[in-house]
């Protein structure tokens, strides 16, 4: 294992009521325990408010962690004590949704790709001219861009930037946050078919944070569904798409639009939650999908589901497989 969550929680306060004297708690994220293989691309997959993007950021330290634990190649980085912080976070990258709010205006794109690179103190300011020439080339842009500022290049070429910022430092690990939602169509394929060479050629492991199954069908080795702060399910690929278990997991393959008459016979029937997503500040009582489930049962308004192992690789957190499959914590040595 490169990185292992365990338990982690991010809770964020806000105050309301009468002189703002009220405070209470947005649970972002509420008890996720995660554990990413080096080399694998692990999906993350949620509606808006689901949390997905603040567990990336508190992975790479943007947040910090409420409770638990970020183990990071053996080192807790929740705590981030008694360890180099610099060296870590070197080894942990995010890339952003937008390109167009992550990358300076004001700086060109040298300054922008040789600042981490002076934050971390590498190389002399001529080797560090040659590491920019080569993070270009990297992600297939012309070495003359160095002198532009970013107004002055195309969504995907921004976002191409954006990734050569991430791996300037050498990182072993990056987020990726919807890298290509904000990109135009005919751009995400080959910003994804970047990302996966570059992975390969630097044995990179990605955490792929998105909205969209059907991108993580072809790129992702695992895939996780988050609701509401939590984790529903957690199962490889093919497994994921063959035998989803979870109604939430269900309601959202069988939501993806397909072309083919083979590939809709292979989806879950068609199942349309209740309702809205609820505010993470009023999270319903025990399972928190139990508002908008066809399947809800007594039970599920009073206990939250525990997690659920159906096989060695496939976790579902749902009252319905609770009392007949194997509960268990997660064998952290693997
Ligand atoms: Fe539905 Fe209950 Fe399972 Fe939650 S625990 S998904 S409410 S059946």
């Amino acid at each position: 294992m490169i990185l292992r969550l365990d338990d982690i929680k991010k809770y964020f306060p806000v105050r309301h009521g009468f002189l703002q004297r009220k405070m209470e708690y947005v649970k972002a994220v509420d008890g996720v325990s995660l554990a990413i293989k080096r080399g694998e691309i692990f999906g993350l997959v949620g509606e808006s408010g689901s949390g997905k993007s603040t567990l990336g950021y508190t992975v790479v330290g943007i947040h910090r962690s409420t409770a638990g634990k970020i183990i990071f190649k053996g080192e807790d980085l929740a705590t981030r004590q008694h360890m180099d912080v610099r060296a870590i976070s070197r080894k942990l990258q995010i890339v952003f949704q937008d390109p167009g709010s992550s990358l300076n205006p004001k700086r060109t794109i040298r300054q922008t790709l040789e600042l981490p690179l002076k934050v971390h103190r590498l190389g002399t300011r001529r080797e560090r001219l040659g590491k920019l020439r080569e993070l270009l080339q990297k992600v297939e842009l012309p070495e003359e861009y160095l002198h532009n500022y970013p107004r002055a290049l195309s969504g995907g070429q921004r976002q191409r930037i954006a990734i050569a910022r991430a791996l300037a430092v050498e990182p072993e690990f990056i987020v990726l946050d919807e890298p290509t939602s904000a990109l135009d169509v005919s751009v995400q394929g080959k910003v994804v078919r970047l990302l996966l060479s570059l992975a390969k050629e630097h044995d990179l492991t990605y955490l792929f944070i998105t909205h969209d199954l059907s991108l993580m069908r072809n790129v992702a080795s695992r895939v996780a569904i988050m609701y509401l702060g939590k984790l529903c399910e957690v199962a490889p690929t093919s497994e994921f798409f063959k035998n989803p278990l979870h109604p939430y997991t269900k309601m959202l393959l069988s939501s993806i639009p397909v072309v083919s008459e083979e590939e809709e016979s292979l989806k879950p029937e068609r199942s349309v939650p209740k309702g809205e997503i609820p505010s993470p500040v009023n999270r319903p009582s025990g399972c928190g999908f139990r508002t908008r489930c066809p399947l809800a049962m007594d039970i599920c308004a009073q206990e939250e589901p525990r997690r659920t192992l159906v096989n060695e690789e496939h976790e579902v957190h749902c009252h319905l497989f609770n009392n007949s499959r194997i509960k268990g914590d997660y064998d952290w040595n693997d």
